[in-house]
This record gives C-alpha cells, structure tokens and sequence, in this order.
C-alpha cells in the first residue's frame, strides 16, 4: 500500500489513465475508477454511447473522445499531444482496456513521448472466468478470439498443445459449439469450462468434456458473452457434483443407461458407477 495515497482532493496530474470499468454487474466499479472519471479531463473511449450511459449511471458528466487503435495516425498523435496538459481516461467499452481491447498503440505512443500512463485494475472478464472455473491457476495462458475459420482455429489450438497452462479464450455464443468441437478434436480429453454471463444475472460456468458440454448446449443454445478455458494436458478431473450435473443433463432426454453411456463416453467415468449413481438421482 502507498504510504501516501492520493487525495480526491489534489488535482489530478495530467497523463493518461487506464481504467478498467464493469463487465456486467455495475457494482464492480472500483472507488479509485469513479473518482479518477470524476477529476479527469475528458474519457477516451470505444463507444460513447456505452461509455455515456456508465457515466450517467455514476452522474458524471465529461467530454468523451471515440479512440481505437484503428484511428488515424494524425488522430491519435492529436490525443497523446493533449496528453501534456490534460488528464484522459481510458475505457473500454467493458473491462480492462488493451485486454482484447483498443488502448496498445495510445500506451506505446505515450511512452515514448514521456506521457505518464498510471492503470487502475479492476473487472476483466478472463480472470474472472479463470477464478470462477476452478481449473489449475497457477499458471495460465490468455489467449484472446478464436479464428473464426475452422482451419484457423484448428492451428491455434493446435499451436497451445504443448502448453503447461490453463488457456483462455474469448467467444461469443454463436461460435460457442464449433469452437467446443474444435477443442474436442486437435486437444481431446481436456477439461472445458464455459463461463457465460459473468457477473450477470444468469452467470453460469459449466465444467466437462467436450461431448458433454456439446450435448448439453446443443439441446441449451448459449446466449451472452462467453470465456472458454481449457484445462492443462493431463489434468481432467470431473468431480462428483460435475458427474450429477451431466447425468441430471442427460437424464432430460435419455433413458438412464443411455444416460450412463453417454457421460462415460464424455467423461471416461466408469459406466457402471454412473448408471448405480443415476438411478439414486432419479430415485431422489
Ligand atoms: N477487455 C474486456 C475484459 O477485460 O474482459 C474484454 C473485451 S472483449 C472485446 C469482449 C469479450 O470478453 C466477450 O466477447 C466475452 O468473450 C468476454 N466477456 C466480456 N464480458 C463478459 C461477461 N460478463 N461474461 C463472460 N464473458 C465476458
């Protein structure tokens, strides 16, 4: 802790500030966010509209400038140029800025023109899945979208198959199937979790192997935003509640030693134990 923090009193010095916002629950703003989108000088954003409808909701009023990494050359030496007298704050539109976001080459151009660039941690979606899915976090790799292209995916995937690590990724709902395929075929017996919704009202992470989760999204189309982790070679482990989860899925639909086989398969639980434990769920 900073022996000295700094008063919501002193002006604030002028330099860019990295400010991570809510990704779907608004209480998660941090106090130190509010008070630096109180004081700043005008927000660099993504959207404004998205962006004026969270300051609205803290009832701050700002300048809010549309920045991406995208924009002109000429635009953006504009901003950083301000930056010497002004204070600017950046957000996305959700989350933490530059983590799949815009904000890389507004930080590199500030750095190299002597621009202090000060961040402020607070919600980002591919910690909070990671947090939430109880896969190994001692190390972990973030590894942004997906191709969209089966080809594409395929390499990337294919790319991580070495690593040592949980990997992460970014999806949306309607690619959510393909890419659990996609998982299922170049990194086959690794364990999925897929966090949906976080931090929102329906927030789920549901925990399996590829079949499994296939099955159960194909008869549940996913809706919302979506973090998809993997689990690191050779650590799948279904718990119990995780086995209850999927059998209760697919006693939905199936007779009970269908129900049985179907989970085995996607887990490589025995058989057997399955079929003893599905008769005691449906007996309960
Ligand atoms: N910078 C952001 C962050 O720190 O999380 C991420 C921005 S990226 C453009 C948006 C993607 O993040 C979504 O497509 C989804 O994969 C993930 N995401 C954002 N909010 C989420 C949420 N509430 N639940 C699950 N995933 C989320």
């Amino acid at each position: 802790m900073s022996d000295h923090p700094p008063s919501t009193q002193d002006p604030l010095l002028p330099g860019l500030y990295i400010v991570a916002t809510p990704i779907g629950n608004l209480g998660d703003i941090t106090l130190r966010a509010v008070d630096i989108l109180k004081r700043c000088d005008g927000v660099a954003c993504e959207d404004t509209r998205v962006t004026g409808k969270l300051l609205k909701h803290l009832g701050i009023s700002k300048p809010l400038w549309r920045y991406d990494d995208h924009s002109e050359h000429r635009d953006r030496a504009r901003l950083v140029e301000s930056m010497h007298h002004r204070a600017v704050a950046l957000v996305s539109d959700a989350g933490t800025p530059l983590v799949s976001d815009p904000g890389f080459r507004l930080i590199n151009d500030c750095r190299d023109e002597g621009i202090p660039v000060i961040s402020l941690p607070g919600p980002c979606a591919a910690i909070t899945g990671l947090t939430l899915s109880g896969l190994p976090n001692d190390r972990f790799l973030f590894a942004g979208f997906l191709p969209v292209k089966d080809k594409a995916r395929r390499d990337v995937l294919a790319g991580l198959e070495t690593i040592d690590a949980t990997l992460i990724f970014y999806e949306t709902a309607p690619r959510l199937l393909k890419a659990l395929a996609a998982i299922g075929t170049v990194l086959p017996d690794r364990e999925i979790a897929v966090a949906r919704e976080l931090t929102k009202l329906h927030e789920e992470c549901r925990r399996g192997l590829s079949h499994g989760l296939i099955a159960y999204y194909e008869a549940n189309p996913p809706k919302g935003e979506i973090v998809l982790l993997v689990g690191p070679p050779g650590a799948a482990h279904i718990s119990a509640d995780d086995a209850d989860d999927l059998l209760r899925d697919a006693l939905g639909s199936m007779k009970t030693s269908q129900a049985a086989a179907a989970v085995a398969k996607a887990t490589g639980l025995d058989r057997k134990a399955l079929y003893v434990r599905a008769m005691e769920l449906k007996g309960q």
